[in-house]
This record gives structure tokens, C-alpha cells and sequence, in this order.
């Protein structure tokens, strides 16, 4: 795959490698294997961009877990938008559990702060999050955010799951967008 690749009308360059990215993808593995081997969380996945992550991470989880999904949508485009919507909703009881979100990317926070209100007021016994990327010079939350693959500059990204306008998501390097 080239360094420069273009989608829909804009221009992206190759940011992260695929083997950068995995050896973070295994050292996340490492530590939820550890922190959570004897106490399994269910493990709630954010649709659609995390689950290239998800699927890498648990192929290298050594405890079972159940599996849950949730969509919510804050961006069109680059941007983020204010309105947060729930596109497909949390279906498994939480209550008195322990639940670990899987991210694709925090940027801002505000799809965190989202779940961890949601998941709290049904009850979770304790919310912690895995995220490929995390863009902390936009972050600006005091929630801690418990594992991170990768820390990005603030700066649009696509690959690994993430993507433009619905494009780029299958990319198995990380591109950030030419300005
Ligand atoms: P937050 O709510 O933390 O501000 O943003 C989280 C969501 O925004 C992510 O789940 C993702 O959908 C989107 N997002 C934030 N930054 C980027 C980025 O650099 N690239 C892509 N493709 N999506 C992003």
C-alpha cells in the first residue's frame, strides 16, 4: 500500500505502521490478561470503529469474556458533532459488573463520558476502557483512561477501524489526514 492514499476528497499519509500497531495491540493484551484474569469483565465494543481492534485484542485475551456491542455517533466527516446519538443500544445486564469498554479512538472524551454515565446508571460495578489511540491534547476529561494502545497528536486519523466517511476503516496501517 502506497504512503499517500486518497478517500472520498481527501489526501491521507501513512502515520502509523501495522507492525507499530500490533506490538501496542499485544502490549494492551498483556496487561488486560494480567489485571483481569481471575475477575473477567464483560467487554462492551463500540461500533463500527472498534472492532478491528477488538477482534486483534481478543484473539490475545487468555479469559472468557461475554461480548457486547454499542453504536453511538458523534462525527460526520472530520469533525465531531455536538449531538451524540445511540444507534444501536446496550443489550446485557451490567449491573454489579465489572465492564471494560474497547475504543478505537478518545479523542475528545465525550463518547467515554457517554458510556461511563450510561453504564453507571444501570448499575456496572466498575468501568474501565481499552483504546487503540488516544489524542491526549484533546482530551479533557478527568475520567482515567486505563489502556491505551497508542497516544496520537490531535490530528485526524484513519485505518485499524477508523474511518472517513465510512472509507478506510480496512486500512491495516494508521494514516492522518494532508492538510
Ligand atoms: P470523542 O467522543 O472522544 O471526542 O470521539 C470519539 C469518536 O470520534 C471516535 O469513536 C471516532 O468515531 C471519532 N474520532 C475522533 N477522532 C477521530 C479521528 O482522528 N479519526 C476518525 N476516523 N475518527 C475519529
Amino acid at each position: 500500500m502506497s504512503e499517500i492514499i486518497q478517500l472520498h476528497d481527501k489526501k491521507f499519509i501513512k502515520y502509523i505502521p501495522s507492525q507499530e500497531i500490533d506490538k501496542a495491540v499485544s502490549e494492551v493484551a498483556e496487561q488486560l490478561n494480567r489485571d483481569y484474569c481471575s475477575d473477567p469483565p464483560l467487554i462492551l465494543v463500540t461500533l463500527n470503529g472498534a472492532i478491528v481492534f477488538a477482534a486483534d485484542l481478543l484473539k490475545q485475551l487468555q479469559f472468557s469474556s461475554v461480548l457486547s456491542c454499542i453504536k453511538l455517533s458523534s462525527y460526520k466527516g472530520t469533525h465531531a458533532t455536538d449531538t451524540m446519538k445511540t444507534l444501536i443500544g446496550l443489550n446485557e445486564d451490567v449491573s454489579g459488573k465489572r465492564v471494560l469498554i474497547i475504543e478505537d479512538i478518545v479523542d475528545t472524551g465525550k463518547t467515554y463520558q457517554t458510556l461511563v454515565d450510561l453504564l453507571n446508571e444501570k448499575g456496572a460495578k466498575e468501568i474501565r476502557i481499552a483504546t487503540l489511540t488516544l489524542k491526549p491534547d484533546a482530551y479533557n476529561l478527568d475520567l482515567p483512561v486505563h489502556y491505551v494502545g497508542i497516544r496520537i497528536p490531535n490530528k485526524f486519523v484513519v485505518g485499524r477501524g477508523l474511518d472517513y466517511d465510512g472509507l478506510g476503516r480496512n486500512l491495516n496501517d494508521i494514516y492522518q489526514l494532508v492538510n
